[in-house]
């Protein structure tokens, strides 16, 4: 599905440089090269404040324990994404309240978080699904009425601008009060391990995200409140800061396969190719095609069989997760993303797709499916 290793020979000399630097410094807690990450990602951003943290799923929990959201509180965030969003809510005593998707883009449905919202409700947590924005614009309008945060799980969508119906752009993250990325491996901008961090342009959540990730220490050994421990490595800040750099490149080779795939699939009654979102671009950490009449099952073994790895992401929506079954979490209550759970495949992409093996990949499934 991806090709760590082709990307990682074009960056290689300066890669190695940036580790060995850290090993030659023995700084590898807090070393140089994290703050030096954390600069350069602020101003591609365009944010104030980037805290780098150990992973994505630790962002999103440091970003509700510093909005103060207490037991109880009910947090809105969509029925179709991966697991983490919700688990973090749950793990925090906190309600995960799941509204569904759109249908074609896979965005939250904004009129079902309208509806959904109590007097309980105190954050709103939209995930840029598959590298495009969600209803944003909206979005803040809905939490600006009523007074909710929002959290942005951006972890799939770096380096995807969204622009305003006033012409006004801004990159996905850093819209919402907090944004929360990961830089698993295989993520748009990801490191050789874990990693991950929040984004925010308010000072005061800005210090309490940093003070939480430093197990609520404000000074050293000075603890004002309960927070945990998590950082970014400083060899994983070294791997990001030269990735950064290709970001941009990296997100139009994406673009580049995926409109491939998109003419090859064009038309294909069988086949419905992803639905741009208006006012979002499109950085592909996913490429998903929604089947229509297919044998999933079947296709993705054929399709092994000729050497082409097709994934379900994701295969069992969160309402039926054991995890997450309750009164108000029942199988039927989601019905777009029960479809889109039996029907959704995700293609090979990454940032080294070649036209060969774009062309190998469409002729093999075309051949499949008709
Ligand atoms: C990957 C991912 C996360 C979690 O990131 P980790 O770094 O793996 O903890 C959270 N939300 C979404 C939508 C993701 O894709």
């Amino acid at each position: 599905m991806v090709d760590l290793k082709g990307q990682y020979e074009k960056i290689k000399t300066e890669v190695d440089a940036g580790i060995q630097e850290v090993i030659n410094t023995t700084a590898f807690i807090n070393g140089a090269a994290v703050k030096e990450f954390q600069a350069d990602l602020e101003k591609y951003l365009n944010v104030k404040h980037v805290i780098p943290c150990a992973n994505g799923t630790d962002a999103l929990q440091i970003a509700m324990m510093a909005l103060g959201l207490q037991r109880g509180d009910e947090v809105i965030t969509a029925s179709f994404t991966y697991v983490a969003t919700a688990e973090v809510i749950g793990l925090l005593g906190l309600t995960p309240v799941l509204v569904d998707v759109n249908p074609d883009t896979f965005d939250i449905d904004c009129d079902a978080i309208e509806r959904n919202i109590t007097a309980k409700t105190k954050a709103i947590v939209p995930v840029h699904l598959f590298g495009q924005c969600a209803n944003m614009e909206r979005i803040m309008a809905i939490a600006k009425k009523h007074n909710l945060f929002v959290i942005e799980d951006v972890a799939q969508a770096i380096g995807a601008d969204y622009t305003f119906s006033d012409g006004k752009k801004a990159k996905a993250g850093t819209i919402g009060h907090i944004g929360c990325t990961s830089f698993f491996p295989s993520k748009n901008l990801g490191c050789y391990g874990d990693g991950g961090a929040m984004y925010t342009n308010d000072d005061e959540l800005a210090k309490k995200m940093k003070m939480i990730s430093h197990h609520g220490q404000s000074v050293q050994y000075v603890h004002d409140v309960l927070g945990c421990n998590s950082r970014l490595d400083t060899i994983q800040a070294a791997v990001l800061k030269v990735k950064l750099k290709h970001l941009d490149e990296y997100a139009a080779a994406r673009q580049k396969a995926a409109a491939f795939y998109d003419t090859a699939f064009a038309n294909n009654p069988k086949l419905k190719t992803p639905v741009r979102i208006k006012n979002s671009t499109h950085v592909f950490h996913q490429y998903t095609l929604q089947l229509n009449g297919v044998d999933r099952t079947k296709l993705r073994e054929q399709l092994a069989e000729r050497g082409i790895p097709a994934m379900i992401y994701y295969p069992i929506p969160l309402h039926e997760q054991k995890a997450f079954r309750s009164e108000r979490n029942k199988k039927g209550d989601f019905p777009v993303t029960e479809k889109l759970c039996a029907n959704v495949l995700s293609l090979p992409m990454h940032t080294e797709l070649d036209e060969e093996t774009l062309g190998y990949i469409c002729k093999n499934v075309l051949e499949l499916v008709n």
